[in-house]
């Protein structure tokens, strides 16, 4: 493809994302894919073509086979697992990024990708208020910052003993905390940075889901009793399911004098931190040596966009870095070099997305678009209190209700049953789109608002939706 040939391709892409926007913003398309598992396998040819085709033909394929096996994120109805970001203005920051196509191995490959997103980086601390002390770096997402984060726990636990001798190393076998309300991404890191599922401790919760600092203290005292080594704790700033807030300032009380890793999760909940009104919720983060907020979630930057906040990022680069000659340069001492920040060589050029999207929104949009969520999220609230069958399962922190709808007389396994009847049978009516989840031992259902097109006229409907759907499963 030509530029020209790529200038007339062009705006006819756009023409049908934004197309496509309007369309969705409508409410045209079901929420959620009406297809079956394979049926997309089966409308695609079983190898590339031998002659080129049209780009026609491209565009004519994304309406007939993908556009029908699309479940609509960015639907007015979509109230699914978390938002994710949606904004058109990071959408055209990632075709910049596609159309450099450049690959910032480090800071000379491409100058601008890195300071942008250093300046970018810095941006976003600031929005979230906290202090100057934490550089960041972007990731493409909280698991691989998760990842990271817990490499370099084990590296400052063993002295850099780890990478100097390998998993056989140690002395005595390091340990994790978290909570069992922590997201799956935590397990699978520690796992993955060689701690061992045997050495990952879930500290009990509250009532409220939050993690619970004296049981997290005698956790740790008896592994230290034993002769384990506590290594790190990770924190959660807006659980998965429920989002509640770790107590950040009692874990850091615990973990400080001993020298343990503190990672705080806020994938999700992180963003909040834009509304100052909020950040109570996190009060002690300064004390954490690594944070990971996911713009990509609820601060309208579209994916992939994984901020990751560090106290030292020298210790970072330490453990990150392995330098080849090929890749060194004359200012190397004078400038960041990402890939010694991260697990990728390779970076794309994210902090554009961040850019466009802060500057399109300005800090005063996207706290008004902040507050509206929770403003409709407490509206839906009272909505579906007001019959009493509908039970509020976890306090309502953020922009996520979580629900249960309890008919007099249904308990235990029938009332899972229930539970899961009627989110499916919402969901597969294509009117909204819900996240059924297990709450405390029992089916609840998540209803998350954020997406691009929600307005509070859907919330009412999906109260409505989720009335009807309950009553008649
Ligand atoms: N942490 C929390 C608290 C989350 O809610 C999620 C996603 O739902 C993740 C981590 C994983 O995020 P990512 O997809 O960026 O790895």
């Amino acid at each position: 493809m030509t530029p020209e040939e790529f200038r007339i391709a062009g705006h006819a892409l756009v023409d049908w994302i934004a197309d496509y926007r309007e369309r969705l913003s409508r409410g045209e398309f079901p929420v959620q894919a009406r297809v079956q598992p394979g049926d997309i396998v089966r409308q695609l040819p079983t190898a590339p073509p031998a002659a080129p085709e049209s780009f026609e033909a491209m565009l004519a394929d994304l309406e007939r086979i993908v556009l029908p096996g699309m479940t609509h994120w960015q639907h007015p109805r979509f109230f699914g697992y978390f938002p994710a970001g949606g904004s058109l203005t990071s959408v055209l920051a990632d075709m910049v990024s596609s159309g450099f196509s450049t690959i910032g191995l480090n800071w000379q490959a491409s100058p601008a990708l890195t300071e942008v997103e250093q300046v970018m980086t810095d941006w976003l601390r600031d929005l979230l208020g906290l202090p100057s002390s934490f550089s960041g770096v972007l990731q493409d997402t909280a698991s691989a910052a998760s990842f990271v984060a817990l490499v370099c726990a084990r590296e400052r636990a063993t002295h850099y003993g780890a990478t100097r001798a390998g998993l056989q190393g140690g002395d005595a076998p390091l340990v994790v905390y978290t909570s069992p309300q922590s997201h799956s991404s935590v397990e699978k890191a520690a796992l993955l940075a060689g701690f061992g599922r045997e050495h990952i401790r879930a500290v009990p919760v509250d009532a409220e889901f939050r993690m619970d600092p004296s049981a997290l203290a005698a956790a740790i005292s008896a592994d230290r009793a034993a002769g384990l080594r506590p290594a790190a704790v990770v924190a959660t700033s807006g659980t998965t399911a429920v989002t509640a807030f770790d107590p950040i300032d009692a874990i850091a009380a615990i973990t400080q004098p001993l020298g343990l890793w503190l990672h705080v999760d806020g994938a999700m909940g992180g963003s909040a931190m834009a509304l100052p009104e909020y950040r109570h919720l996190w009060a002690g983060i300064e004390a954490a040596d690594s944070i990971v907020v996911n713009p990509h979630k609820w601060l309208s930057v579209a994916f992939d966009c994984s901020l990751y906040l560090v106290r030292d990022p020298e210790h970072l680069v330490r453990v990150m870095s392995t330098n080849p000659s090929y890749l060194q340069t004359a200012v190397d001492r004078e400038v960041r070099n990402y890939r010694d920040w991260g697990i990728p060589l390779g970076r794309r050029f994210r902090a554009l997305k961040i850019w466009f999207a802060l500057r399109d929104q300005g800090i005063d949009g996207v706290r008004a678009r902040l507050r509206e969520h929770v403003r409709w999220a407490q509206v839906l609230q009272a909505r579906l209190t007001a019959d009493p069958a509908w039970q509020i399962v976890a306090p309502l922190t953020l922009q996520t209700l979580c629900v249960r709808h309890e008919p007099p007389g249904l308990t235990g396994e029938a009332l899972d049953a229930h539970t899961r009847r009627w989110a499916q049978a919402l969901n597969d009516s294509g009117q909204a789109y819900v996240t059924p989840a297990i709450i405390a031992g029992r089916w609840a259902v998540r209803l998350s608002i954020g997406a691009e097109y929600t307005r509070e006229t859907d919330v009412l409907a999906l109260a409505a939706l989720c009335q009807a759907a309950a009553t008649a499963a």
